[in-house]
């Protein structure tokens, strides 16, 4: 399970925005991309984000 603490610290790689977790998966507020958590750890890449 991801930190809470760790998420407020992340921020979307495409535009800066807040992301959050939904379903087992980190969603931009911003922009919803939705990046992938591979292992527990939060896969911020553009290239692996989903619309
Ligand atoms: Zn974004």
């Amino acid at each position: 399970m991801i930190d809470e603490k760790l998420l407020a610290l992340l921020a979307c790689p495409a535009c800066q925005g807040d992301v959050q977790l939904k379903d087992g998966k980190i969603v931009c507020t911003r922009c919803r991309r939705v990046y992938p958590i591979v292992d527990g750890i939060p896969v911020l890449l553009v290239d692996s984000a989903q619309q």
